[in-house]
């Protein structure tokens, strides 16, 4: 009984607690979590204009082995001449949102150092609508986000890989599984402008989640098709690190889902759409 009543306490608190969020919602506008412009009424986290930004980012033709915002003319069913060259690239497929267009730039910059979880609502949106135009969607049983360091989570209002991934599975119906463990605290790859730098600070730095647990308790990677997720790629050293320690553990197909891919040195630009801000 004692248990009902409090299932009914919480039930009566959580109502209230949304009447109370509608109330406000309807009662004072809301800023873009992207421009932080005033928006009139609920509409969402993102005002119109920037809206239009992300979805506009998003229809531009991609790569689909390394997810490169490219002209249509330089994107083939094998990847394009950019990754074709890249020795290091292991996963069978890259999607992204877009670029690292204002809107996004802004958007990943409110979750990773403002812990600004709605913005994970949004962009996990604009990704599972990239993911269900794939073939491979299908193929995928769990998601893996890329793991931070316990040392870098104390520093930061949220782990971002981690509830993108969570908000991604909600919308895909799929489990999340924490199968990589990133055992070492290096320098943000921000501050690492060569290339060869990121590779070398991300090296050997993830290992299998739980390595000393019973088998029985380890995340089961052996057999399946995963899906790393991350905010962006930018060399990709990151994802490279992550999909050697899933392929060990005998994944059979690895795929990555990133908010943005900004362009590196050598793309070409996209006539009419904003340059890439810096990396956050
Ligand atoms: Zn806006
Ligand atoms: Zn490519």
């Amino acid at each position: 009984m004692a248990r009902l009543g409090h299932s009914f306490a919480a039930g009566a608190a959580s109502a209230l607690g949304h009447l109370a969020h509608g109330l406000v919602d309807v009662a004072l506008p809301q800023t873009c979590a992207a421009c932080g412009a005033w928006v009139a009424g609920s509409i969402g986290p993102v005002c119109p204009a920037c809206h239009d930004e992300v979805c506009t980012a998003s229809r531009l033709p991609q790569c689909p082995r390394c997810g490169r915002t490219l002209p249509r003319s330089a994107i083939h069913d094998d990847g394009c001449a950019r990754c074709r060259a890249e020795p290091f690239w292991n996963v069978a497929g890259v999607v992204r949102v877009g670029r690292y267009t204002p809107a996004l730039r802004s958007l990943l910059v409110g979750l990773k150092y403002h812990g600004h979880e709605r913005n994970a609502g949004y962009l996990a949106d604009r990704l599972a609508a990239e993911l269900r135009d794939r073939g491979w969607l299908g193929e995928l049983n769990a998601l893996v986000p890329v793991p931070m360091h316990w040392l870098r989570r104390a520093q930061r209002p949220c782990d971002h890989a981690r509830l993108l991934a969570g908000a991604l599975a909600r919308r895909l119906k799929l489990p999340v599984i924490r199968a990589a463990r990133r055992m070492k605290h290096t320098p943000s790859q921000v501050r690492l402008g060569i290339r060869a730098a990121r590779f070398e600070n991300v090296k050997g730095c993830f290992g299998p989640a739980r390595r000393y647990w019973p088998a029985w308790l380890r995340p089961v990677v052996a057999g399946k098709t995963v899906c790393i997720i991350d905010n962006l790629i930018s060399t990709g050293a990151t994802v490279h690190e992550v999909s050697k320690v899933l392929r060990k553990a005998g994944a059979r197909r690895i795929y990555a889902a990133v908010v943005a891919r900004p362009a590196t040195p050598g793309d070409p630009p996209i006539a009419g759409f904003p340059d890439d801000g810096p990396l956050p």
